[in-house]
């Protein structure tokens, strides 16, 4: 008999993955919190939150209880002409959560799709009120998604240079410094009259290594965009729920966004599900007498009812008092263990807000996603029972909620040795 590994290198195509050099892929036969088990019941650590969505753990009973329920209820219905009460009860339950401007929800099944969303969106305000601009600002070293839209406005780099010539161009301007604020600013002064929209990814961007910068400097050019009329969307797909410490990005910054983005963690990381917000003055740009003014956007399983209810369900674990503790403990530990990395010959740089704890190893080489570090250290903490999955040189902790502080050390102290070994 065929083994699992060897049937899916038979017929399966991995993302992110060079399959000619790449290791097998591990094959994961069941979830419990925190941990993985593959099919010899070898268990791993999920410290990375499986990409970033899990938040309660994996397989969580409540969660499954309510999608299991909902199945029986209502599996899918089409999201034209229809609703039904997840979709509803999701988006009055977010919308309280999030900012004021936020009145209206628009739901996909991806952090891509909620992206190329709330791009067509602004395109299309403009485009709707009779203005033809062209110009969308974007952070450099920015990740927003795969597809071309969010491509487009992601940094150029080996990821999007096959498709470069069909990428649409974004205007790339750097994170905000106070060094570099008041020439932000007159760029974006000079370029407001025909900028479409400011696309960020909030305090973090992810993809990029974990780079963070500051509230404050946000919140600055926040500002200024506003004063200017640039529409700005905030990508919180990586961010939000709980992720900084505060349940999205927004909740560290005074000023506050046109339109908002989110997936990976809104379902507890269950089941695939996009969300794009916007303010009033958006959704009111597209009502008309005119057809050709509505928002010829959707996706087969638009607001899909099992992950909606999956949504609820993780939202209402994530506002306990019990998880919110949790996220306190883990920035706690986290901030602990960043003051002994700190005076460690071997890291170049330690960074966190909240939940999220990266560190730059020093390796003799410029930091990148391909120097090669990543492929001894990413067998390395494996071996170990532990799924990191170091960003080149940048190890990144990003761990469920529910990990407890026996599990945050074993991962620390491995991270200690991994810095001594290699
Ligand atoms: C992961 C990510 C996306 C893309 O989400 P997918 O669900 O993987 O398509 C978009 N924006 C940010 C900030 C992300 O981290």
């Amino acid at each position: 008999m065929k083994t699992l590994t060897q049937r899916d290198q038979q017929h399966i195509w991995h993302p992110y993955t060079q399959m000619h050099t790449a290791a097998p892929a591990i094959p994961i036969v069941k979830g419990s919190g925190a941990y993985l088990f593959d099919e010899n019941g070898k268990r791993y650590l999920d410290a990375i939150s499986s990409w970033w969505v899990t938040l309660h753990g994996h397989a969580h009973p409540y969660i499954a209880e309510k999608v299991a329920a909902q199945l029986l209820q209502l599996e899918q219905v089409i999201f034209a002409g229809f609703t039904h009460p997840p979709a509803i009860e999701l988006a009055e339950v977010l919308l309280a959560l999030l900012p004021p401007a936020q009145k209206k929800v628009f739901y996909t099944d991806n952090g891509s799709t909620a992206v190329e969303v709330a791009l067509k969106m602004c395109l299309q305000f403009w485009n709707n009120k009779g203005q033809d601009r062209k110009k969308v600002l974007a952070l450099t070293n920015g990740y927003h998604g795969d597809t071309f839209g969010a491509m487009s406005v992601s940094g150029r780099s080996v990821w999007t240079k096959p498709f470069e010539g069909l990428l649409f161009e974004a205007v790339f301007i750097d994170p905000p410094t106070t060094a570099n604020l008041p020439e932000l600013k007159s760029f974006i002064s000079h370029n407001a009259a025909d900028t479409v929209c400011f696309i960020y990814e909030p305090l973090v961007q992810g993809s990029a290594g974990m780079l963070m910068y500051s509230p404050d400097c946000l919140d600055s050019l926040m500002h200024h965009c506003r004063k200017e009329g640039v529409l700005m969307i905030q990508d919180e797909v990586f961010t939000g729920f709980g992720r900084t410490g505060k349940n999205f990005a927004s909740d560290h910054l005074k000023e506050f966004p046109d339109l908002m983005c989110f997936s990976k963690g809104l379902t507890g990381g269950t089941m695939p599900l996009g969300v794009t917000t916007c303010s009033q003055e958006i959704y009111d740009a597209f009502l008309s007498e005119n057809q050709h003014k509505a928002l010829y956007h959707g996706h087969s399983f638009t607001a899909n009812p099992l992950a909606c209810t999956a949504a609820l369900a993780s939202l209402e674990l994530l506002l306990c008092a019990e998880t919110q503790a949790h996220i306190e403990r883990i920035c706690q530990k986290h901030s602990g263990f960043l003051i002994k990395l700190q005076k460690h010959p071997r890291i170049r740089t330690v960074r966190q807000i909240g939940t999220i704890l990266a560190m730059e190893w020093e390796t003799g080489m410029e930091t990148s996603y391909f120097n090669g570090f990543r492929e001894k250290l990413y067998p390395y903490f494996l071996e170990k029972g532990i799924l990191l999955r170091p960003l080149g040189n940048i190890i990144y902790l990003l761990p469920p909620y529910c990990m407890n502080n026996e599990d945050l050390d074993y991962i620390y102290v491995a991270i200690l040795s991994a810095l001594e070994e290699n």
